[in-house]
């Protein structure tokens, strides 16, 4: 039998992530899309501080002995952590998704260390993000001529004694500056080895926070969640030492760029979520706004008769439903230890054009509320369209889908 019932822990953890999105972030949620540089650093150490005692989803993975203390390994949240992570996220994201992705925490780079890094490593560079102040991590793929094609990184590592030596510019990295400049964070960046060797030549370097050669050369002003910086980082003569380079230095065919699809398998059900929240949010909003002009959704009834508030805001849910679908079950996978690629790519690429359909409609049935800065739902429609861009687009997502359903190449179909 097909199971959706969450345990009563999970539950009441739930409920304590929906009391910090409506208590703490839905406050703030305007004054900081407004102010879009400036950083709400009481909220930082608030989640830094809680993110300790949260458990899963707030805090990096911990190691076996702590997991144990916690109690984790008992109840079960750490078997199946990525579905949780997701769960949490909805959460914090019907709260503000610009602030979600600006709290401190490994976020993407982190990813990146937990995909490629040795379990040396791992705990190397994710210690930091269990003790002392407010941290950030933030790995740096795109580049100003390559985006989609990530293969076509031109960003050289080159080895000099017991030191790489990066150089090249990154664009578009979320929460670059933070992790850069203002906390002890770290960046993780691609760069290729061998440019000769294509995608095999391709490796993730730890780059600590301050380190010289990195520098922020711009902070992005953009269109939807101006909670979260987005950095154009530059490395010129970044030296860092050898054992900065997440797992083997060995160009071999198959390598390399394996760690790139492995860390996406896992972020791209985070962003599935993220977009599930900001959607749920518009929902929620249209769903009490219908309920105070006394405007029934009457569910059951043919849709003949149905009025056409009454199908758009039901199509709004059976789009979110479906994508939730398919995120929890793309992070179930990877609970479970099974290759969720495709069903990654799936509900990244439904929830991204989900997202979208349903606060455009939100702000379509609000009328002029909808469309006015009174209320949050259009600034829900500015954040939800990132969701269809990083992490890998909506077409490059699909893409991927038509590949690995027609057992084709990366070669035979692009
Ligand atoms: C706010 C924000 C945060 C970001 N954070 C990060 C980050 O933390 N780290 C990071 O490395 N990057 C980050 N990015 C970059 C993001 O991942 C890229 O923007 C994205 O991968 C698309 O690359 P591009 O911008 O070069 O667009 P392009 O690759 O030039 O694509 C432009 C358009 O063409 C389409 N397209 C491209 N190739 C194909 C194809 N073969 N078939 C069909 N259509 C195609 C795309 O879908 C898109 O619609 C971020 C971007 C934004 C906007």
């Amino acid at each position: 039998m097909i199971d959706f019932e969450f345990e009563p822990h999970v539950k009441a953890q739930l409920k304590m992530y929906h009391a910090v999105a409506e208590g703490l972030m839905r406050p703030i949620s305007r004054e900081y899309d407004e102010r879009e540089h400036e950083k709400p650093w009481q909220f930082y150490e608030t989640m830094w501080a809680a993110a300790q005692n949260l458990g899963p989803g707030a805090a990096p993975e911990k190691s076996s002995s702590e997991k144990s203390e916690k109690g984790e390994k008992r109840d079960g949240t750490a078997k199946l952590r990525n579905l949780y992570t997701c769960l949490s996220t909805e959460e914090l994201c019907w709260g503000d998704a610009g602030l979600f992705l600006s709290i401190p925490n490994p976020g993407l780079g982190g990813a990146a260390v937990a995909a490629a890094g040795t379990p040396e490593q791992k705990e190397r560079f994710l210690k930091r993000f269990r003790e002392g102040k407010p941290k950030w991590g933030a790995m740096a793929i795109t580049e100003p001529g390559c985006g989609s094609d990530s293969a076509a990184i031109t960003t050289m590592a080159v080895r000099d004694g017991d030191e790489w030596v990066i150089n090249g510019t990154k664009i578009f990295c979320t929460a670059g500056q933070m992790s850069a400049e203002k906390s002890e964070g770290f960046v993780v960046v691609w760069a290729t080895l061998d440019r000769t060797a294509g995608r095999a030549g391709i490796k993730p370097f730890v780059v600590e926070h301050h380190t010289s050669g990195m520098t922020v050369t711009r902070v992005e002003n953009k269109l939807g969640i101006r909670a979260s910086d987005t950095a154009m980082i530059v490395f010129d003569n970044c030296r860092v030492p050898a054992n900065h380079l997440l797992g083997s230095a060995e160009v071999k065919p198959t390598g390399g760029f394996k760690d790139v699809m492995a860390t996406f398998d896992a972020t791209r059900p985070i962003v599935a979520a993220m977009a599930i929240g900001v959607g749920r949010a518009a929902l929620d909003y249209v769903r009490d706004f219908l309920a105070e002009q006394n405007i029934p959704i009457r569910y059951g009834i043919s849709p003949r008769r149905l009025t056409a508030v009454e199908r758009d805001f039901m199509e709004m849910e059976v789009q979110l439903k479906a994508a939730r679908l398919l995120t929890w079950r793309a992070a179930w996978m990877l609970d479970m230890g099974m290759r969720n690629s495709l069903e990654a790519s799936m509900a990244k690429a439904k929830a991204g054009k989900a997202v979208t359909l349903i606060t455009q409609k939100a702000v379509e049935l609000l009328g002029p509320l909808g469309y006015s800065r009174k209320v949050l739902v259009e600034k829900w429609m500015r954040d939800a369209k990132i969701n269809d861009i990083f992490e890998g687009t909506q077409q490059i997502n699909l893409m991927i889908i038509a590949r690995r359903i027609l057992d084709y190449s990366s070669k035979e179909l692009n």
